[in-house]
C-alpha cells in the first residue's frame, strides 16, 4: 500500500475485547496533543495520551516555540512593552497574508482568543519576560520575549493593517523555547495524572460504522485496543517526512526544500487515519519554506535577483516569505547580491555559498552567469531609486535602502546549491474551529477531532507565514479540540 493511501479503520465488530478504555484518547504528545490533554482533563474527562516516541514533545520540542499572539488590546507582554494590538488589525494581517486560502473562521477565533491563550500558558507556568527585542532576527537568542516575526512592517502588509510585534519568545537564553515549553506542559500533564503511553504508535482508528469508538496501537511488539467513549483527537503532526505524500500532494515543496524540518513521526499518519474515515483534506500543496538570510542585518540592504537578473521581492520581508517567493522563480534560482562590508560574516543559518564576487557589476554578472546587462540594469535602477530613499518596484522599507557600491558579492540561495532551506507542511484535515473533523460534504465525523499540523489551520501559505503561527495555532486549537472531545456525550 503506498504510504500516501488513507489508513482504513477497523470495524468494532471485529474486536473481541478492549484492552482498556478512556473518555478521550489523544494521538501525539506534541504541542497540540499536550494542550488537548490538559483541556480535556480540566473538563473532567479521563484522558490517554499516546506517542510513538520515547519522550513527548514532537516537533514542538525541537522548535524555538515562538508563539504568534496578540489582539484584544495586546497580551500582557505587548501592553507592558507599550504596544496596543487591536484584534481587527491582527485579523487583517492574517487574512491578507493567507490570501485566497484565508480560513476566516479560524483566523477570527484565533485573534479573538490569542491574548487569553497567552494568559493560559503563563498560568500553566510558561515564562515570558516583559521585554521587546527591537532587532531583525529569526529568533531571540536572549531571554527577551517580544519581536516582529512576520512581514507586518513590510509592504504590502504595513498599508493593510497596523503593524504590531506578535512573536512571543519564552524566557530562556538561546534557541531553547521548545524544550522549555514541552517540559512545562508535561509537568502540568503529570499534575493531572493523565495516562501517558510512550513508545505507543497508533496504527488505526476503530469505527462502529458511524464514527470513532476506539483505536489500535502497538506497544512492546503487541497490538492493544483502546475503547474511546467520547472522542479521539488526532495531533500527530504533519507529513514532511513522508516522501510518498509529499510527492503526491506537495511536489514543489519536495523538489525545492532541502532539509525536512520536523520529527521522524511527521509521517502524516493522523491525516491518513482521518482520510480512512472519509475526512476531507485541504491546503495540502502548501508548506513553510525558509531562507534565513538575516542576521546580519546589512544583507537586507542587498537585493535578491533570479536567473534573469531581476528582483522579485522587497528584501525587508520575513525570511519565509522571501523563501516562498524565491522558490517560485524559474528552477528556484536566486542570488542575494550585496555590497561587501569590512567585517562581512555570512548568515549563520543559511549556509549559502558565495556564487560570485566583482569589483564591478559586470564582473559579478558574468560570474553568476546572468544574461548580459541584466544585473547591470537592475542594480542601476535600484541604486538610482535608493539614492532618493525610494523603491517604486517593491517598496522596501527606507531603513534598508542603501546605494549598493562595489565591491560586490552574491550568495547562491538556490536549493540544492548548498543553502539550508528547511521546510514543513501546512496542509491537513479539514476541521471546525472546535476541532471536529469534517467530511467533504461538511458533515462532522462523530467522535473524531484533530489539531496542529495534522489539520489545515491558521498558517496557510509559505509566502504569508510568520514565526510562531504553527505553535500558536497548534496549542490554541489543540485546547479547543480537547475540550470538544471531553464535552461530547458518551
Ligand atoms: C527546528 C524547528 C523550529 C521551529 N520553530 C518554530 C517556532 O519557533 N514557532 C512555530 O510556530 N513553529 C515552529 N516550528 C514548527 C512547529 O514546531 C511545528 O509545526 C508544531 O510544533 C507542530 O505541532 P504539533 O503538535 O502539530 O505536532 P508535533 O509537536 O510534531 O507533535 C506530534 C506528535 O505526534 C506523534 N505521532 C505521530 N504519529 C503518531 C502515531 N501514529 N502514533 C502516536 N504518536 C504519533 C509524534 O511522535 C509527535 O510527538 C519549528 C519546527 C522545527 C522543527
Amino acid at each position: 500500500m503506498p504510504a500516501s493511501d488513507p489508513i482504513a479503520p477497523l470495524s468494532s465488530a471485529d474486536i473481541d475485547h478492549w484492552d482498556h478504555e478512556t473518555d478521550v484518547a489523544i494521538v501525539g504528545f506534541g504541542g497540540a496533543g499536550a494542550c488537548a490533554a490538559i483541556e480535556a482533563a480540566d473538563q473532567g474527562a479521563s484522558v490517554v495520551l499516546l506517542d510513538l516516541a520515547s519522550e513527548g514533545g514532537g516537533s514542538t520540542r525541537l522548535s524555538s516555540a515562538e508563539l504568534y499572539l496578540g489582539g484584544n488590546g495586546g497580551t500582557a507582554v505587548q501592553q507592558a512593552c507599550g504596544f496596543h494590538d487591536e484584534t481587527a488589525d491582527m485579523v487583517s494581517y492574517l487574512r491578507e497574508s493567507a490570501g485566497d486560502n484565508a480560513p476566516m473562521d479560524k483566523i477570527t477565533a484565533y485573534c479573538e482568543g490569542a491574548a487569553a491563550h497567552f494568559a493560559w500558558l503563563e498560568e500553566l507556568g510558561v515564562p515570558f519576560k516583559r521585554s521587546f527585542l527591537d532587532e531583525r532576527a529569526v529568533m531571540a537568542l536572549t531571554d527577551d520575549c517580544l519581536l516582529y516575526t512576520g512581514s507586518e512592517t513590510s509592504w504590502p502588509y504595513r498599508d493593510l493593517a497596523m503593524p504590531c510585534p506578535r512573536g512571543h519568545n519564552l524566557q530562556v537564553e538561546g534557541d531553547n523555547g521548545g524544550p522549555l515549553l514541552m517540559d512545562t506542559l508535561a509537568s502540568r500533564i503529570g499534575d493531572r495524572q493523565i495516562d501517558v503511553l510512550l513508545e505507543s504508535r497508533v496504527l488505526r482508528l476503530v469505527t462502529d460504522g458511524q464514527g470513532v469508538v476506539g483505536l489500535v496501537y502497538r506497544r512492546d511488539l503487541k497490538e492493544h485496543t483502546l475503547r474511546v467513549r467520547r472522542g479521539a483527537v488526532l495531533c500527530a503532526g504533519g507529513f514532511v517526512m513522508n516522501d510518498a505524500m509529499l510527492e503526491h500532494y506537495a511536489p514543489a515543496l519536495k523538489a525545492r526544500g532541502t532539509i525536512k524540518t520536523g520529527n521522524p513521526g511527521d509521517m502524516g499518519s493522523g491525516i491518513l487515519m482521518g482520510q480512512g474515515l472519509g475526512a476531507a483534506v485541504e491546503n495540502m500543496h502548501e508548506g513553510f519554506i525558509s531562507l534565513a538570510f538575516y542576521p546580519p542585518v546589512p544583507l537586507t540592504e542587498g537585493i535578491f535577483v533570479n536567473a534573469e537578473g531581476q528582483r522579485f521581492i522587497n528584501e525587508d520581508c520575513y525570511h519565509g516569505r522571501v523563501g516562498a517567493k524565491a522558490m517560485a522563480q524559474r528552477e528556484g534560482r536566486s542570488f542575494l547580491v550585496f555590497s561587501v562590508w569590512d567585517e562581512f560574516k555570512p548568515p549563520p543559518y543559511l549556509n549559502a555559498p558565495i556564487a560570485g564576487t566583482g569589483e564591478t557589476v559586470e564582473e559579478l554578472e558574468g560570474e553568476l552567469g546572468l544574461p548580459t546587462g541584466s544585473l547591470v540594469q537592475t542594480l542601476q535602477r535600484y541604486n538610482e531609486c535608493a539614492a532618493r530613499d525610494e523603491d517604486p518596484a517593491y517598496h522596501k522599507d527606507p531603513r534598508y535602502l542603501r546605494v549598493l557600491e562595489p565591491p560586490y558579492a552574491a550568495l547562491d540561495c538556490t536549493p540544492g546549491h548548498g543553502a539550508f532551506v528547511p521546510h514543513f507542511t501546512l496542509g491537513g484535515l479539514v476541521t471546525t474551529v472546535d476541532g471536529q473533523v469534517l467530511r467533504d460534504d461538511g458533515s462532522a465525523i462523530p467522535g473524531l477531532f484533530a489539531a496542529g499540523r495534522t489539520t489545515a489551520g491558521v498558517p496557510r501559505r509559505g509566502d504569508g507565514y510568520a514565526s510562531g503561527l504553527s505553535v500558536g495555532d497548534a496549542t490554541f486549537f489543540g485546547r479547543r479540540a480537547g475540550r470538544s472531545a471531553a464535552l461530547r456525550s458518551a
